[in-house]
């Protein structure tokens, strides 16, 4: 196996004990932990150039003015996009898919036009549109998930009769599933619908390349991916992002304001309303400095593998129940034991110093689909190492004898 476990001492915070047992943090879904280079870049920028963006004209503000824009340019390149200008710093995906829902849908979407989701979006793929569906009245449809916990794509071409957005996940936060997206886009494109990718799960794990993937919109998260809370990515094509009205109004994205008027910034500024989340912006452009150090070639190798001893080692604990078996997956891997609710495993599992998540994952449609209320996910990174499977199938099998059940 590919051993990244050097990088663990980057992470002040995985050096401790949590109810007296070495912390295993397999949280990783939810959020990521974050090197010290990322926590300093924070603290120097309020410590050495703490200033408003792109308005004034002393040093401390050309300071900041340019390391944000630095970040811009370093995130264009991290996921290959064309033009620094097509990068729109939002606060995370929900924001981000909010941005095209309002933005763009309601400039481009009129009442019976079709949008194309699927079965295991995250609720931030769904209730943007729940809400455009109430205000103008755009048909919903849904590509279907397979009990392996794949896309039904045999349904797509009929889906996609009439639609102008398709709108999918390009790494399910639940099953760990990841899509065929360039495929989908292909298809998409050829019956004249646009894509949006949620990669709020792909881009800290996998390389990404939007111009191989092919999509008109790609949304992501810095929190998860090493960054900081409080910034997230709108990748857009520029043409599309030209062409769409400003999300919300006020400083920074203005040419000229009358009065009874204004005229918009050019992009991406008109779609950054206000003071934006600059030191934040500026350390996920540290983040993405460093995982491309770390490499996210070695990255996937190293969670694909993680992902596969986790699997074969949980399916020794008898009644566990992985959800979903995709040919190909992420290193999320939802469980259930029989008889044991889910939030009383991650309770006991606390207890061993091992952090998982219980609930619904924000995946209600999915968890219904499934037919269980929630479930246990254990989520790995790269500075998760093998031992740490072993001491969370250690800690299921606890947990099972606690409940009475025989191993
Ligand atoms: N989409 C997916 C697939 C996710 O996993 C998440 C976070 N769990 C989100 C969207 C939302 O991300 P955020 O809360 O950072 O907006």
């Amino acid at each position: 196996m590919i051993d990244l476990s050097r990088y663990r001492k980057d992470f002040p915070i995985l050096n401790q004990r949590v109810r007296g047992k070495p912390l295993v943090y397999l949280d990783n879904a939810a959020t990521s932990q974050k090197p010290l280079a990322v926590i300093e870049a924070i603290q120097q920028y309020y410590m050495e150039y703490n200033a408003n963006v792109h308005r004034g004209l002393h040093t401390l503000s050309e300071k900041a003015t340019t390391e944000y824009e630095r970040a811009r340019e370093k995130i264009a390149g991290f996921i290959h996009a064309p033009a620094a200008h097509e990068i729109i710093f939002t606060r995370n995906t929900t924001e981000s898919i909010n941005l095209v829902a309002y933005a763009w849908g309601r400039k481009f979407l009129r009442s019976g036009d079709v949008v194309v989701l699927t079965e295991m979006e995250h609720h931030s793929n769904l209730v943007p549109w729940h809400l455009l569906s109430s205000t103008i009245g755009i048909e919903l449809r849904f590509i279907p998930v397979t009990p392996k916990g794949e896309l039904a794509l045999d349904a797509l071409d009929a889906l996609l009769q009439g639609a102008k957005l398709v709108s999918l996940t390009h790494m399910s936060n639940v099953l760990g599933t990841i899509n065929p997206v360039q495929e989908i886009v292909r298809r998409a494109h050829a019956n004249g619908a646009k894509v949006l990718v949620d990669g709020a799960q792909a881009v800290p794990h996998l390389p990404v390349n939007i111009q191989e993937l092919g999509c008109d919109f790609y949304a992501f998260s810095g929190h998860k991916m090493c960054g900081p809370t409080g910034v997230g990515v709108l990748w857009a094509r520029g043409d599309i992002l030209e062409a769409m009205d400003p999300f919300l109004g006020g400083g920074e994205m203005i040419k000229e304001v009358f009065l009874d008027r204004s005229t918009y910034a050019e992009i991406p500024h008109k779609f950054e309303a206000g003071t934006p989340n600059i030191a934040q912006a500026i350390a996920l452009g540290v983040a993405v400095d460093y995982l491309s150090r770390v490499g996210m070639e070695n990255i996937a190798r190293h969670e694909q593998e993680m992902a596969n001893l986790a699997i074969e080692k949980l399916q020794e604990v008898k009644g566990l129940r992985i959800f979903g078996a995709a040919e190909r997956r992420g290193a999320a891997i939802s469980f259930e034991i029989e008889g044991i609710h889910p939030h009383d495993l991650a309770t006991i599992l606390d207890q061993e110093g091992v952090a998982i998540r219980a609930g619904h994952h924000c995946a209600q449609p999915l968890m219904r689909k499934f037919n269980v209320q929630s479930t246990a996910r254990a989520s790995f990174y790269f500075y998760n190492v093998p031992e740490e499977i072993d001491i969370l199938v250690e800690a299921l099998m606890k947990a099972k004898r606690l409940f009475g059940h025989v191993s």
